[in-house]
């Protein structure tokens, strides 16, 4: 008799909200931020369709378009909007020096650096747990430490 909650992830485009009765029981299904360690459900654009991301991701659009694709750039997107645009290994602070300037373009001052590198693309390698973000001097020194600043697959 209670309700009947499905929980879908849901990691490309937009979803149809199905609500529904099934028998005595309301059919309600939750879309979930297509961001894999969100657990914010999306909201509606219109009267039948929910955005991809929760209220905070879907905001990546203002700063990191590619942000999909690119799931370390959620992470960014996080950062930036709790005003913590600051490297997590020396403690630059771009706003500290450049008060006006834009935080879209203070984003381009960093990296998402992704801790161990080795889990790079798979879902326990794109968590914020394995990520950290870098000013570009401390992202270029650790590339050198760990041999791959040439390769392709690090810059970001
Ligand atoms: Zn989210
Ligand atoms: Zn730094």
């Amino acid at each position: 008799m209670g309700d009947i909650c499905i929980s879908i992830w849901r990691s490309e485009g937009s979803f149809v909200y199905l609500q529904g009765k099934t028998g005595a029981n309301q059919l309600k299904i939750k879309v979930m931020c297509g961001v894999t360690w969100c657990n914010k459900e999306t909201e509606f654009y219109n009267k039948s369709q929910k955005y991809k991301y929760c209220s905070t991701h879907i905001q990546y659009k203002k700063y990191a378009a590619n942000a999909p694709t690119r799931p370390h750039l959620m992470y960014k997107v996080e950062k930036l909007l709790a005003n913590k645009l600051e490297c997590e290994c020396c403690g630059y602070n771009a706003k500290t020096f450049f008060p006006n300037r834009p935080v879209k373009q203070l984003a381009g001052l960093f990296d998402v650096d992704h801790i161990i590198s080795d889990i790079k693309h798979t879902l326990e390698g794109e968590q914020p747990s394995n990520y950290q973000l870098l000013c570009k001097q401390c992202h270029i020194l650790k590339s050198y430490d760990s041999g791959d600043f040439i390769s392709k697959n690090n810059r970001k």
